[in-house]
C-alpha cells in the first residue's frame, strides 16, 4: 500500500484515501493514519471549524447547500463532515449526501463526508475529529461539521468546532419541541429558518429564543449568543449569518477565548483517548476477564458493593501488567 504524503492531500481523492485509513479498523492503516496526522499537524488549525444542528427536516442540508456555495463564491474551500452515530454506510450514503448538497457536491473546491458507519459516538468523533485535521492540512478554509443531534451528538460536536449555530424552525407554540435542554447551553448562534414561510411566527420564535438564552449563562463571555432570522430555501440571511460569524470569530479572537477553546478540546479530546486506551486494556486484560463476570453477578445481585468490585478489578489490572 503507497504511502500519502501531506503533499497528496490537495486532490480529493488522496483526501479522500487518507480518510479512509482513519477511519479503517485496520492496525496498518490505523498505524499510517497516525503517522500521516502527525505529519499534518504544522499545517492544521487555520480553518473556521463551525458545527451546525437541528431537528430533521429543519433545512440543515438545504443550509449547507446554499451557504456552502455562497462561501465558495467568495472564494474558501469548504469541508462538509457529518457526525451521524445513526449512519449505516453502505455505499448508498454517499451518494444521498451528494444529492442532499446537489450545488457543493459539484464544486471541485468542496469536500462532503458522510460519517463513518458502524460506529458509536465515541468512535465517530474520533474520526471525525481526525479527519477535519485531515481536512485543514489539505487546505479547506471553512469546515462544517453537521449532526442531527442524536444522543450527545450536539455536544460532541461543539466540542470540536469554534462555533456551534443550531438551526430552529420557526412554529409559534412548539419552539422547543424536538429540541433537547442543554442545546441552547452550547449554541452560539441561532437562525430560525424557513422565515419565509411565515415570518412573523419566525420573529416571534426569533424573540422566544432571545429570551431563553438570556437566563443562562454564555459559554464564552466574550460573546453573547446571537439569534436572526433565515430562510435557507430562499438564500435570505445567509451573507448576514456570515457577517455575524465574522464578528465572533474577531470577538473570540481579540479575547483570547478561540485559542483557549481549542487548547481545552485539544486537551479533552486527548483524555478522552487516554480513558478510551485504558478501558480497552483494562477489558483485554486476562486477570480482568476472568474475575470480572462473576464481579459483576455479584454486584448485579447486591452481594458486593460496586466500589469493593471496582477496587478488586483495579488491582488486579494494576499488579499485572501485561505491558
Ligand atoms: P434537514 O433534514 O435538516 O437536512 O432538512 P432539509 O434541508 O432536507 O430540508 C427539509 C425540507 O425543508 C426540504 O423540503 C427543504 O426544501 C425545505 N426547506 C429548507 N429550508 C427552507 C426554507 O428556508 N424555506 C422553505 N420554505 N423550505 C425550506
Amino acid at each position: 500500500m503507497q504511502d500519502i504524503t501531506p503533499d497528496d492531500l490537495t486532490t480529493r481523492a488522496g483526501l479522500a484515501r487518507a480518510i479512509t485509513w482513519v477511519e479503517s479498523k485496520r492496525a496498518d492503516h490505523q498505524d499510517k493514519a497516525q503517522h500521516l496526522l502527525a505529519q499534518c499537524m504544522p499545517k492544521t488549525g487555520h480553518a473556521r471549524r463551525i458545527g451546525i444542528t437541528g431537528v430533521p427536516g429543519v433545512g440543515k442540508s438545504t443550509f449547507i447547500d446554499n451557504f456552502g456555495s455562497m462561501l465558495l463564491e467568495q472564494g474558501f474551500k469548504v469541508a462538509v463532515l457529518a457526525v451521524d452515530p445513526t449512519s449505516k454506510r453502505s455505499g448508498g450514503s454517499i451518494l444521498g449526501d451528494k444529492t442532499r448538497m446537489e450545488h457543493l457536491s459539484m464544486n471541485p473546491n468542496a469536500f462532503i463526508r458522510p460519517s463513518p458507519a458502524g460506529e458509536t459516538l465515541g468512535g465517530v468523533a474520533k474520526k471525525t475529529r481526525e479527519t477535519l485535521l485531515l481536512c485543514e492540512a489539505a487546505g479547506y478554509d471553512v469546515i462544517l461539521v453537521e449532526t442531527v443531534g442524536v444522543g450527545q451528538s450536539e455536544t460532541v460536536v461543539a466540542d470540536m468546532v469554534d462555533l456551534f449555530l443550531v438551526l430552529m424552525l420557526p412554529n409559534a407554540g412548539d419552539e422547543l419541541q424536538g429540541i433537547k435542554k442543554g442545546v441552547l447551553e452550547v449554541a452560539d448562534m441561532i437562525a430560525v429558518n424557513k422565515s419565509d414561510l411565515d415570518e412573523k411566527a419566525a420573529k416571534n420564535a426569533a424573540r422566544h429564543y432571545r429570551n431563553a438564552l438570556h437566563i443562562l449563562t454564555p459559554v464564552d463571555p466574550s460573546w453573547d449568543p446571537t439569534v436572526s432570522t433565515i430562510s435557507a430555501g430562499k438564500n435570505r440571511g445567509l451573507l448576514e449569518l456570515w457577517s455575524v460569524m465574522e464578528a465572533h470569530k474577531k470577538a473570540t479572537i481579540e479575547s483570547g477565548s478561540h485559542s483557549k477553546r481549542r487548547s481545552e478540546q485539544q486537551l479533552r479530546w486527548m483524555e478522552s483517548l487516554i480513558g478510551e486506551s485504558l478501558m480497552q486494556a483494562f477489558q483485554q486484560h486476562p486477570n480482568v476477564q476472568t474475575a470480572l463476570p462473576p464481579l459483576r453477578n455479584d454486584v448485579a445481585s447486591g452481594d458486593i458493593a460496586a466500589s469493593l468490585a471496582a477496587k478488586k478489578l483495579l488491582s488486579l489490572f494494576m499488579a499485572h501488567p501485561t505491558h
